[in-house]
């Protein structure tokens, strides 16, 4: 059902920095794509606003005509919380000015940039800030659920070093969030920020980064899954290190047979510091070693290849607390491979676990955030790709299935272990997802209470909506 011209010429006239873009428009196809196309859905408008007066108007306009709304920054959720049937997507992607001020150390970023933009505007002044490791994820989506990446060793999470926020309310009125400034909004933001406005600017703490970094893929067959997570475990809980991390990803490279267990590692120091604090993993005999010394703005583009555009994808977070069962994730890889090697059209899939020092993301009090998953938790991820929209339920459910097998038995070890406690990694989960469960945790009543405050009307519910009754 599109809207009648008659309701859409009242939005017209009253954006003045924004591109229009209709079902009718050239140009529609490329504004209503997203990272997994799955996530594409049919809006009936789409703005690409360059003032947050615009954004004002659209507001506004969408709830005068009970329009659906829907706020796009990088476009990578796969289950389309930044897409609309029908209604009006705000694509901010065209904020995105990267502000950086080298003296405090400190930039500011527009809602709609992505990560790329952030890592390559402060390396010009030899400066980073933690970001996410795929850097064409948006800073949007990223920031408001928390942020992990790998300077989170060093720094904890993205919205640990946030310092402010721009945000346009449901009613139209620009605040600004921070520590000093509507501080109860800002504690929201940081962790179910996705649920309270648009961000249309986030300030963030910046460090200085030395480069070239250490980092890269090495690649084992897969006899060798336990033996590799043994050495990540060691590494992570026996020896943690602030400046190192790794990830695990079951996938099949180009060329290969079978799923393999690749590993990319990063340390933030010199090769010599790299390769003693991989000693161990090297000496398991890599089938291929593609670590180099390289510029940190480029580590965030490691794993682009792997995850490009296109195609139908899920998501479905595994939630580990380390040590991860070696025979566990042996069992995880021979799952998966049996699943890709059934049908040809998944073989871009992949299977993660990430192995992060969390020393610094736990010094900060649970309470201080919205974020909900703080603790010494690690993020692990199915992701599933096919073309073949026909196939979406078959896949889905072997996901989902996967998913709760795996919860079940990863609980099981924390209960034993007195470990644990925390909901699943909020932008690890898409909404809906049954095996979940409530993904705010001990933060719900609180976040409904703000909620009451700053958007009676719920008008943000696409990501993980926070109900009111
Ligand atoms: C390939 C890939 C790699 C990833 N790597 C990491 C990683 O290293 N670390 C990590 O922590 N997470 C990672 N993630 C998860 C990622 O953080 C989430 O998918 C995130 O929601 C993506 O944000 P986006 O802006 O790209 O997506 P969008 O689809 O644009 O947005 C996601 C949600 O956030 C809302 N939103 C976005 N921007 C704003 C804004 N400015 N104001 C208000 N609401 C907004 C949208 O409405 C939507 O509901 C990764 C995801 C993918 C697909």
């Amino acid at each position: 059902m599109s809207i009648p011209d008659s309701v859409l010429s009242g939005l017209r006239g009253s954006l003045t920095s924004s591109a229009i873009i209709t079902p009718l428009d050239e140009g529609y196809t490329d504004a209503i794509r997203r990272w997994s196309d799955t996530g594409i859905k049919q809006a009936g408008v789409v703005i690409q606003p360059t003032t947050t007066e615009d954004i004002v108007s659209a507001l506004k306009w969408s709830q005068t005509h009970h329009i659906d709304l829907a706020i796009k920054s990088g476009g990578h959720s796969v289950s389309g919380t930044s897409s609309s049937q029908g209604g009006l997507v705000i694509d901010l992607s065209r904020l995105n000015r990267v502000t950086v001020n080298p003296e405090t150390k400190t930039a500011v970023v527009g809602g709609g940039a992505v990560w790329k933009d952030v890592d390559e505007a402060l390396a010009e002044h030899g400066l980073a800030a933690v970001g996410g490791t795929v850097n064409h994820t948006g800073v949007g989506g990223l920031t408001l659920g928390g942020g992990y990446g790998w300077l989170s060793g060093q720094y904890g999470l993205t919205i640990d070093n946030l310092l402010s926020a721009k945000v346009v309310l449901a009613d139209g009125s620009i605040v600004t969030a921070s520590d000093t400034e509507n501080s109860d909004l800002f504690w929201a933001l940081r962790g179910a920020g996705y649920n309270f406005g648009v961000v249309v600017e986030f300030t963030f703490q910046a460090y200085e980064q030395s480069t070239p970094v250490y980092a890269g893929i090495v690649a084992f067959t897969p006899d060798k899954v336990e033996g590799v997570i043994g050495v990540l475990n060691s590494l992570l809980v026996e020896k943690p290190d602030p400046r190192s991390g790794a990830i695990t990803i079951f996938a099949r490279p180009p060329g290969a047979p079978v799923p393999m267990v690749n590993v990319l590692v990063f340390y933030n120091g010199t090769e010599a510091e790299g390769n003693v604090r991989f000693a161990e993993l090297l000496a398991l005999e890599p089938v291929v070693n593609m670590v180099s010394m390289i510029p940190y703005s480029q580590v965030n583009a490691l794993q682009n290849p792997m995850a490009t555009y296109g195609d139908r994808k899920s998501f479905k977070g595994i939630f580990f607390n380390p040590p991860l069962s070696p025979s566990f994730a042996k069992q995880v890889l021979a799952d998966f491979t049996e699943k890709v090697q059934s049908d040809a059209d998944l073989g871009a899939s992949a299977i993660l676990f990430e192995f992060y020092d969390m020393t610094k993301t736990v010094e900060v009090p649970r309470s201080a955030t919205a974020f909900a998953s703080r603790g010494t938790t690690q993020n692990g991820i199915i992701t599933l790709r096919w073309s073949d929209k026909g196939k979406d339920g078959e896949h889905r459910a072997w996901a989902r299935g996967m998913q709760q097998k795996y919860k079940e038995r990863l609980d099981e070890e924390e209960q034993a272990a007195g470990a644990g406690g925390v909901p699943q990694y909020i932008n690890y989960a898409e909404p809906g997802d049954s095996v979940v469960g409530n993904i705010y945790g001990e933060n719900f009543d609180r976040l409904r209470e703000l909620k009451r405050k700053y958007d009676p009307t719920n008008v943000f519910r696409k990501m993980h909506p926070i109900t009111l009754e």
